[in-house]
């Protein structure tokens, strides 16, 4: 792991001094600042492991460079070092500092209290990498892989949560469920890679044509869910009418790029809306819209209906 270094301090001499001892670490990489304001110049455009600082400078000293690191970058270590006396040592030690090294330097006490340092920095990096690896784990298991909607297993868990808040504060919830009319003969058609890019096309249609606070899921094959918190009968229906439009209106394409003029992509709409005497469980909102769904079926295709 390599790490990068700020070494604050006015006289070149001792940068001179500090850039030797630890220049013999590939790990470190060394950055130099001349006072605490250019230091915080140099902190708000990189992103440093460490800084190391002289105390008395001028412009700004290091005592001042701490009280500012206490409140912007806390989690920063801050070694201090100083020719003067152990006063100066511990005023730094209670302005936030992690160490502070007296002049002149020993090589190897120095090197050795900037390991010190950087081994939490070292930790934060680890624990920041693996919060950052659990969160893409985490989106890709609720994702669906082909149309990067919230897949199946996600729907379970967001139903649920989304059914039993409605309940508890008496608001409105609806469900839509889309399927695509006659999609075997799509891949027919056109083949079947060109029907998995014809659901990724709906999908991203989906996406647009409803709310941020909607969430949208792929159901199945050609089937998707949308579930709309806080939006009653009607507004689903207008939502559910003005994305059946839309899907009509898509161009759909053939593989070489042309546009497949014969080829008409159109969807079926099921609309069930809570609270509704019929439904009870979110188990009853999923079955109204897939009856609503079924019905919409039965009357031609290309409609909304509404449970
Ligand atoms: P209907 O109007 O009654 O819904 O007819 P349909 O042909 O759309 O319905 P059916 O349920 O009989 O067929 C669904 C088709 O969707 C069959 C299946 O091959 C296709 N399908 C399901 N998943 C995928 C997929 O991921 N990619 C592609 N290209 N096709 C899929
Ligand atoms: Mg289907
Ligand atoms: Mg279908």
């Amino acid at each position: 792991m390599s790490f990068s270094i700020l070494v604050v301090d006015d006289a070149w001499d001792s940068r001179e001094v500090i850039t030797s001892i630890l220049n013999t670490s590939e790990d470190y990489h060394l950055f130099l600042a001349e006072n605490g304001q250019d230091a915080i110049r140099k902190l708000k455009t990189n992103n440093f492991d460490l800084v190391i600082t002289d105390i008395s400078m001028p412009v700004m000293d290091g005592l001042e460079l701490l009280d500012h690191l206490a409140v912007e970058m806390p989690d920063l270590p801050v070694i201090t070092f100083t020719g003067f006396g152990d006063l100066f040592g511990l005023k730094a030690l209670e302005r936030g500092a992690e160490d502070c090294i007296f002049k002149p330097f020993d090589a190897r006490d120095f090197k050795l209290r900037v390991a010190k340092a950087l081994k939490y920095s070292r930790l934060k990096k680890y624990h920041d990498l693996l919060e950052q690896k659990n969160e893409e784990l985490r989106l890709l298991s609720i994702t669906d892989q082909l149309t990067q909607l919230y897949n199946r297993r996600y729907l379970q868990e967001v139903l649920r949560r989304e059914f039993t808040r409605a309940k508890r504060y008496r608001s409105r919830l609806s469900c839509m469920i889309v399927d695509i009319d006659h999609f075997k003969a799509v891949n027919d058609n056109l083949g079947h890679l060109q029907g998995d890019a014809v659901l990724r096309e709906l999908s991203a249609l989906i996406r647009n044509a409803t709310r941020e606070v909607d969430i949208p899921f792929r159901f199945g094959g050609e089937e998707f869910l949308v579930l709309l918190p806080e939006t009653d009968r009607r507004g689903a229906e207008v939502v559910a009418e003005r994305l059946r439009r839309a899907a009509e209106a898509m161009p759909v394409f053939r593989l070489g790029g042309e546009l497949a003029e014969d080829v008409k992509v159109t969807i079926s709409v099921g609309v069930a809306a809570f609270p509704d005497p019929r439904i009870r469980s979110e188990i009853d909102l999923v079955t109204q819209a897939d009856e609503a769904l079924y019905l919409a079926k039965r009357q031609g295709r290309n409609c909304v209906m509404v449970g």
